[in-house]
């Protein structure tokens, strides 16, 4: 029934997400939650709402859970789910003051780079873009103030690594707030807050629910913010515009969190053992991952992120754009889609996504790495490459 063991030792990320707070229906006895689709909940003949439930778009029941052991996951005090990735970033920015300052990575999420270009400069907010795997870079762009750095680490689509806990000094020391987007990394690879985050961000309908079929976001803030108004606007922007996922969903994030361990640890392995299968074959000009002991960032990696580097990498395939397309046409066992972190392993070419803007190399593929047996994945690659184009033979 309770949350917790009595015990005095912390319990292990695995476990946490495992047993999704262990609590037992009290109405049936049920060990998995009943789902809610309730929108609307009775008040008392004094018009109060005694079980504190007022209207769905407030609130639901089935946030509960993956809120609880998501907040547990990353050492924080309080998170909430999100209608999807971008809707909780988007929350955050739009809670900030009027005329605020965000200073953002040159390499992250296209879609949320695109927001704060085209809907966030237009409505008053100021955004620099830096390269944030560059210390001097951000002290630089800080020197003009900012209310929120915001942080990806490893960041899409180079998997850039970003030292959280320098620029968490960095962004403190110039009054502004620290959000990281860690949707790559995990809670069970990197706990941003530890190192001295302020806010974390997920992506839930990747890692997090895993299976492809969930549209989800998350923020959960550090025990140092969540008394601050920033967060309560957040909180209150939420609900005021509905950017909240329906029961179903959050039932079904939480069921995909149950087994967060298990799937990251087994497509961080397996993308480790395809990026040291390829890392020096002539076929490629670049195998871009975190694991890599010659990958700028690595030592950070090592230090900043625990059991693995992640399921995500990236590759460049020698030759070019059009070979680059060419070896994703090949592919068996790789489905060419966009998204990442479910089962399945994806492929896809970047920068035919991303548009001419885009900072991407035009002969580069990421691929989002699943839990099939590795063995496969490296002999699918290896038959896609096939033989390099002559004149390319090295
Ligand atoms: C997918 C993704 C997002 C956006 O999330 P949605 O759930 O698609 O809105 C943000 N950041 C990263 C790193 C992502 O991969």
């Amino acid at each position: 029934m309770t949350d917790k063991t009595d015990a005095a030792r912390p319990l292990a990320p695995a476990t946490v997400a495992a047993r999704a707070t262990g609590r037992v229906d009290p109405a049936t006895g049920a060990v998995v939650p009943p789902i809610h689709p309730a929108t609307t909940y009775e008040r008392a003949a004094d018009l109060s709402y005694p079980r504190g439930r007022v209207y769905t778009r407030a609130d639901n029941p089935n946030y509960d859970a993956p809120e609880a052991v998501l907040t547990e996951l990353e050492g924080g005090a309080e998170s909430l789910v999100f209608a999807s990735g971008v809707a909780a970033a988007v929350t955050l920015f739009q809670a900030l003051p009027q005329g605020a300052r965000v200073v953002a990575p040159e390499i992250m999420y296209w879609g949320l780079r695109k927001w704060l270009i085209e809907v966030g400069r237009p409505a008053g907010l100021g955004v620099a873009f830096v390269d944030m795997t560059d210390q001097q870079a951000l002290a630089a762009a800080l020197d003009e103030g900012a209310d929120l750095v915001w942080v990806e680490s490893p960041a899409n689509p180079l998997w850039g690594i970003t030292d959280i806990a320098a620029a968490a000094r960095l962004a403190h020391r110039a009054g502004a707030v620290l959000a990281v987007d860690s949707t790559a990394a995990t809670p069970i690879l990197t706990r941003p807050i530890e190192h001295g985050a302020d806010i974390v961000m997920h992506s839930a309908t990747k890692y997090l629910n895993g299976h492809s079929d969930v549209l989800a976001g998350t923020l959960t803030v550090a025990p140092g913010l969540a008394g601050d108004p920033l967060w309560a606007r957040v909180r209150q922007l939420r609900s005021m515009s509905g950017n909240i996922p329906g029961p179903f969903e959050a039932w079904l994030l939480l069921r995909g969190m149950r087994t967060l361990a298990l799937r990251v640890e087994r497509a961080s392995a397996n993308a480790l053992a395809i990026a040291q299968h390829f890392a020096r074959d002539p076929r490629l000009d670049a195998v871009l991952y975190p694991g890599l002991p010659d990958f700028p960032g690595h030592e950070i990696a090592q230090r900043q992120m625990t059991g693995g580097f992640g399921g995500m990498l990236s590759i460049r395939v020698a030759g070019g754009r059009d070979r680059a397309i060419d070896v994703a046409a090949r592919l068996r066992l790789f489905a060419r889609a966009t998204s990442l972190g479910g089962v399945e392993s994806l492929v896809e070419h970047r920068a035919s996504v991303e548009g001419k803007d885009s900072p991407v190399p035009d002969d580069l593929l990421r691929i989002s790495v699943g839990i099939e047996a590795a063995a496969d994945l490296i002999a699918d690659l290896d038959q896609a490459l096939g033989k390099a184009p002559a004149g390319d033979a090295q």
